[in-house]
């Protein structure tokens, strides 16, 4: 058998057959430079492939400026409906904060994320949302 040199410790030793590509051998010194490597190669290509399917996505919108307002413009029904689904999702928040006891809802509020409601859905209520869209921090007075 053809020995190698460990790409660590530079010494020639006698590959395991069991292993593919063997450039290390066994030592623990060797073994921890093996992982060190690898996990740097991999923390790369993971960015990379980050960076890459980013760009993409840039490149794709820059070359499809149009596209969604185009859709939009194409599904009509389909957008409308989105919209009086969001607008219908917001009365009935707003309509359920309404009609709970005030001075609780007023005490029940803590500090956190919370999605302000426009005027014209609920007269300024505060309503915590899935989303979080802006962190409050609340101020009790008295
Ligand atoms: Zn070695």
């Amino acid at each position: 058998m053809e020995s190698i040199r460990c790409a660590h410790c530079q010494q020639f030793i006698i590959p395991n057959p069991r292993i593919k590509n063997q450039r290390y051998c066994s030592h623990a010194a060797c073994q921890r430079a093996r992982k060190t490597l690898w996990q740097k190669q991999k923390l790369k290509a993971d960015s990379d492939y980050k960076t890459n399917q980013k760009d993409c996505q840039k490149q794709w919108r820059e070359n499809h400026p149009d596209y969604w307002r185009n859709w939009r413009a194409k599904h009509p029904k389909y957008t409308e409906r989105n919209r009086l689904q969001q607008q219908e999702r917001y009365r009935q928040r707003a309509f359920k904060i309404a009609n709970m006891d005030a001075s609780k809802t007023y005490t029940s509020i803590k500090s956190g994320c919370y999605f302000i409601i426009p005027e014209a859905f609920g007269s300024g209520i505060i309503a915590n949302m899935d989303a979080s869209i802006q962190k409050v921090r609340l101020i009790l007075d008295g």
